[in-house]
């Protein structure tokens, strides 16, 4: 991709809830998509943001995917001065074979961990054999038991 990583921040964020991951630019006055922007001395720099309790929810390939996609919102503000999910999004979207609309994410209330290793086993959305009875249950990494973390409501 176009893209001057030099240029790009990274943070995470613990307090998103819903997006996934968010591309934050500053306002470029008269920046307008297809327009290649003048800028005076290169692009201004801007702030990827991953969001925390979406580490969990998605897999390895529905991450990079979700970073192919911030990725074209910063090529768009680094070419244009400003991005939007507008028809110039979704082509580049298309080849790069990611989503034309940001990913969100739901926390999942219930999370299985091995007690042995820690690595996740399992999460649900909602009550199950396998939440219920979990302690019947074994790991298939260590065949050891297993741990309940529950997401509180908010
Ligand atoms: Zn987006
Ligand atoms: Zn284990």
């Amino acid at each position: 991709m176009d893209v001057d990583l030099s240029l790009v921040g990274w943070r995470v964020s613990t307090r998103a809830k819903r997006r996934a991951a968010a591309v934050h630019h500053e306002r470029v006055p008269d920046a307008e998509i297809g327009v290649p922007y003048p800028w005076d001395d290169g692009p201004r720099r801007c702030t990827l943001s991953l969001t925390w309790g979406a580490f969990d929810s998605f897999d390895r390939s529905e991450w990079s995917s979700t970073l192919r996609h911030e990725l074209v919102h910063v090529e768009q503000f680094q070419r244009f001065g400003t991005t939007s999910h507008g028809p110039q999004f979704r082509e580049r979207a298309d080849d790069l074979d990611t989503e034309r609309h940001c990913r969100t994410f739901a926390e999942p209330k219930y999370r299985l961990h091995c007690a042995e290793c820690e690595s996740l086993v399992a999460r649900r959305y909602r009550d199950c054999d396998l939440v219920r009875e979990y302690d019947s249950y074994r790991s298939s990494c260590c065949d050891g038991p297993l741990e309940l973390d529950v997401t509180a409501d908010d």
